[in-house]
């Protein structure tokens, strides 16, 4: 069966940008409508410890604080739904969207913030220690690894730039790339090979990660060799997946300007994208902060942009 909804103001996706534009959205009496997409709360909902999210003396816990903004957004007036966004038309005005459980929306705007989702490496042992010594996000968890040796797997500008981040904490950083040259860029690769708490592995492939069962706990990495194919073995206690961000906007392709990477473009200082009256915020349009806090900054600056545009719109 169908359902359909006129609104104002319809958000895509439900992480910190999402749920910060429902919440200014409903205080500006635009009862906003937020379809939650396949992972409600976003990347928050899979990390555990949240220690930079301003606000909190003491640690919080990801999934906590995104069932926190979800309450926030709809006490003060956003109709949430735990759906799945399935169409778009942007040539329609209002704009049409559609969900998998049926909903057609008739909006005014749309503020897209379908996120992105860090690449991992998919093998089975990466999904066993997942918060127990393996991250995707050196600024969310480097902290915890004060004094340890760590490694990063990666060759572009984020593994090179998390590695260097980590020589703040740990002892020593070990860079593992599959091949025998960085993608990075070379100010960053300068920095990287002069830096004396960093060692390059080449032409090494993960084979599995390795630790103890009680409590979980990550201890080493298994490698073979690209080239002759030999074995090794890495003592570590973290490791930090960095081989890049797909963002989630395939749902938009041709609908709306993207940069190479599928990025959602946005003007200069503002969410604004190439539809006048939609707009992006969060990590689908930052491929460089990817902070919930910097999402959330932005889901603001969308919400406020939108009400300024519906105003424009009913004058
Ligand atoms: P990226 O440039 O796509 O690099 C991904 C790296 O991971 C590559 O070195 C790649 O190896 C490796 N990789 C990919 N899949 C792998 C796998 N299955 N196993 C092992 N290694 C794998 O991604 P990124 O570094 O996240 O950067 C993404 C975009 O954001 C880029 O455009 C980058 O310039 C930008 N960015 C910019 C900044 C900045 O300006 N400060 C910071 C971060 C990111 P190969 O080299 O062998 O392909």
């Amino acid at each position: 069966m169908t359902k359909d909804i006129k609104t104002d103001v319809l958000i895509i996706g439900s992480g910190p940008a999402g749920y910060t534009a429902a919440i200014y959205a409903a205080r500006a009496n635009l009862k906003p409508h937020i379809v939650s997409g396949l992972e409600p709360g976003g990347q928050l909902t899979i990390t555990t410890d949240v220690e930079n999210y301003p606000g909190y003396e003491n640690v919080i816990q990801g999934p906590w604080l995104m069932q926190q903004m979800k309450e926030q957004a709809i006490k003060v007036g956003t109709e949430f739904h735990n759906d799945i966004v399935a169409d778009v038309n942007f040539d329609k005005k209002p704009f049409f969207a559609s969900t998998d459980g049926g909903l057609i929306f008739q909006a005014k705007t749309i503020i897209i913030t379908t996120g992105a989702q860090a690449r991992w490496l998919n093998i089975e042992s990466e999904n066993k220690y997942k918060g127990f010594g393996i991250s995707a996000c050196a600024t969310c968890d480097g902290f915890f690894f004060k004094d340890q040796e760590i490694a990063v797997i990666g060759g572009g500008n984020s593994a090179v730039e998390e590695a260097l981040f980590l020589t703040k904490f740990a002892s020593k950083v070990t860079l593992i790339h599959r091949r025998d040259q960085l993608r990075a860029e070379k100010i960053l690769q300068e920095r990287l090979f002069n830096n004396p708490k960093i060692q390059v592995l080449w032409n090494k492939k993960v084979l599995s990660f390795e630790g103890n069962e009680n409590p979980l706990a990550l201890n080493k990495i298994k490698l073979e060799d690209t080239i002759n194919k030999s074995h090794t073995e890495l003592k570590i206690s973290g490791a930090f997946i960095a081989i890049g961000h797909d963002p989630a906007t395939s749902l938009f392709k041709n609908k709306i300007k993207m940069d190479k990477d599928n990025y959602i473009i946005t003007k200069p200082d503002s969410t604004e994208t190439s539809i006048k009256g939609v707009f992006a915020a969060g990590d689908v349009k930052d491929k460089i902060f990817r902070q919930a806090v910097t999402a959330a900054g932005m889901g603001c600056m969308a919400a406020l942009e939108a009400e300024k545009y519906i105003a424009e719109l009913d004058n």
